[in-house]
């Protein structure tokens, strides 16, 4: 199980931003596996971690499955500093749930959100099975050439990324649309994938995680995972 900075994965289960959390740790109010940890520790679920005294994704809290089809200009995640609208804004729930994975504040479509740790690590290892499908409409005309080096693997300022599924739909005026499957949940990968062809994203849609998708489910609202799809992530 891959392992992340403990600010990062404290803070995308929603204990507060990265920059507190390094407090909290100089402040040793953070316990990782019994012993006040460095700042600069990796952890993953499976280490013991507390916040407080609290041991963290301990709790009997009953575990919530959501999908939410995340409008553009929202933050994906539980609070934002500038008082910008935030995931969490869009579903009612008393659990404290926290999204898995980001999309970007333009993105629109798929965000699951939960207050199961276990599915943050499947859902979005850099190197999981589960694919991401989203929806292009990229600027100009697309050369097959170009469609093969997504396919293929493109090289970003971070390295090559793995193959993707990519499938051309349609040219609408002088922009192109298609569908990009990828694997990997790099940084704003899918507008750097395009970038680097030379066709900037105009807009960019997550409609796929693995087998599950939205159905009708329209932009801003949300349902319950089934039983059947949290098995699939689990
Ligand atoms: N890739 C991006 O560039 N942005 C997203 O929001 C998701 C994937």
């Amino acid at each position: 199980m891959e392992k992340v900075r403990l600010n990062k994965y404290l803070a995308s289960i929603g204990i507060g931003s990265r920059r507190e959390i390094d407090k909290m740790v100089e402040e040793k109010k953070i316990m990782v596996n019994g012993e006040y940890p460095s700042p600069g520790i990796k952890v993953n679920i499976k280490d013991k971690i507390s916040v407080n005294g609290r041991l963290i994704g301990q709790t009997k809290e009953k575990k919530v499955y959501y999908l939410l089809n995340k409008p553009k200009k929202v933050i994906s995640a539980v609070k934002d500093d500038r008082g910008r609208r935030t995931v969490i804004d869009f579903i009612k729930t008393k659990e404290r749930i926290y999204p898995i994975g980001r999309l970007d504040y333009d993105t629109e479509g798929m965000i699951i959100l939960t207050n199961d740790g276990d599915l943050y690590n499947k859902v979005i290892h850099p190197k999981g099975e589960v694919y991401k499908k989203y929806l292009i409409q990229a600027a100009g005309i697309i050369k097959k050439i170009d469609l093969g080096q997504l396919k293929a693997g493109i090289k970003l300022e971070d390295g090559l990324t793995l193959p993707a599924k990519v499938r051309f739909l349609r040219e609408e005026g002088s922009t192109t649309w298609l569908t990009v499957s990828i694997r990997e949940g790099r940084n704003r990968q899918v507008r750097r994938m395009m970038d680097a062809i030379g066709h900037r994203v105009i807009s960019l849609t997550r409609v796929k995680i693995g087998t599950i998708t939205m159905g009708d489910l329209e932009v801003g609202k949300y349902r319950a995972l089934t039983k059947e799809e949290v098995k699939y992530l689990k």
